[in-house]
């Protein structure tokens, strides 16, 4: 069976697609990524060939990147170690006994 995945997600009120890649790029520099958020088309592409805890964490990684852009912070404000440490911070508290019941 599958992992299950998210293949869309509504991050803030804007509905992002997710999607994995094999040999994910930059389409500009062809620079391989792990991940890539494209807030022009409200889309988010994650490197497949990944473990998929991997997989979670750069998802939560592009995730934080789109709170701040939606936030109006720009990419210079911030350094992608910050982003990281949001996400596996997210990715922590998600992983914790009591998270179940921090949910809406
Ligand atoms: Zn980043």
């Amino acid at each position: 069976m599958a992992t299950p995945r998210p293949f869309k997600l509504r991050v803030g009120a804007i509905d992002y697609t997710v999607s994995y890649v094999k040999d994910l790029r930059d389409p500009d520099s062809g620079t391989p990524l792990f991940g890539l958020l494209m807030n022009s088309t409200s889309s988010i592409s994650i490197e497949a060939n990944m473990a998929v805890q991997a997989q979670r964490q750069t998802l939560w990684h592009e995730i934080m990147h789109a709170f701040l852009f939606q936030a109006g912070v720009r990419a210079e404000e911030h350094s992608e170690r910050q982003i990281d440490v949001l996400a596996f911070g997210v990715m922590g508290i998600l992983n914790s006994p009591g998270a179940k019941h921090m949910l809406p």
